[in-house]
């Protein structure tokens, strides 16, 4: 299956792309993760991409498709999860282009849908495991007993000011993709409030739900 999970910053993607993962054998790829950790190693593209990341910013184009398409073409086109790809219009229309060369479209599109009280709450309490990326919240996910706080960090992205830019981007040039999968009858709307367990189990209702409507046709 070829999903994209789709959903502002603090959404939820990343938390539920890793359930699915690790229940359904569908690879996440996630171009913040790729990202931070070129920015982590100084490679070309971490350094080319620091500036962006850190003023909450899009990386430009050019740079994130490389990413991806790379991701994706590693995955064999298949059982992947795109969490964070495609966050213009310009992207997606890449990533259509791309998937229907290979002859591997896109399922379906669950949209997590969140109020922008909840995202301010879930990014400002969001931590970071600086090894393994794992991502908690101080109150609905705190890291386990056993995991050393030192390795537990804040992403700098994650302050306020930078928190504000970004889901200022979001609105500009991300949510439009909503439209652009709706017409194209993928998008699935997700209600991402409750708890980790209940959303992943409506994106699991909304999979199915896509599959059956695909079959139907
Ligand atoms: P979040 O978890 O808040 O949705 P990510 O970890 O996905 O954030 O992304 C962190 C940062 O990496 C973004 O603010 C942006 O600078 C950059 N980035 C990630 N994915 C993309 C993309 N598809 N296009 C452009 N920039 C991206
Ligand atoms: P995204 O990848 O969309 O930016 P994350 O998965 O990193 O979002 O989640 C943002 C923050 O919210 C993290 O601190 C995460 O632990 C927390 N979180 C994720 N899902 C839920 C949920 N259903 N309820 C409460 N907190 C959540």
């Amino acid at each position: 299956m070829r999903i994209v999970l789709f959903g502002p910053p603090g959404a939820g993607k990343g938390t539920q792309a890793r359930l699915l993962e690790e229940r359904h054998s569908l690879t996440q790829i996630a171009t913040g993760d790729i990202i931070r950790e070129a920015m982590k190693n100084e490679t070309p593209v971490g350094k080319e991409a620091k500036s962006y990341v850190e003023k909450g910013e899009l990386v430009p184009d050019s740079v994130v498709r490389k990413l991806a398409e790379q991701a994706i073409a590693d995955q064999d086109f298949d059982d992947f999860v795109l969490d964070g790809y495609p966050r213009t219009t310009q992207q997606a229309e890449w990533l259509t282009a791309f998937l229907e060369e290979n002859d591997a479209p896109l399922h379906a599109v669950p949209s997590l849908h969140v109020p922008d009280d909840v995202i301010v709450d879930r990014l400002s309490k969001r931590r970071m495991h600086k090894e393994t990326g794992d991502t908690y919240h101080l109150d609905h996910n705190p890291p386990p007993a056993d995991v050393d706080d030192d390795m537990i960090i804040q992403r700098d992205d994650d302050r306020p000011e930078t928190v504000r830019n970004r889901l200022a981007v979001y609105r500009d040039e991300t949510e439009p993709l909503e439209e652009y999968y709706r017409e194209r009858d993928l998008l699935v709307v997700v209600n991402g409030v409750g708890d980790i367990e209940d959303v992943h189990g409506r994106i699991l209702d909304a999979l199915e739900q896509a599959q059956t409507s695909a079959r139907a046709e």
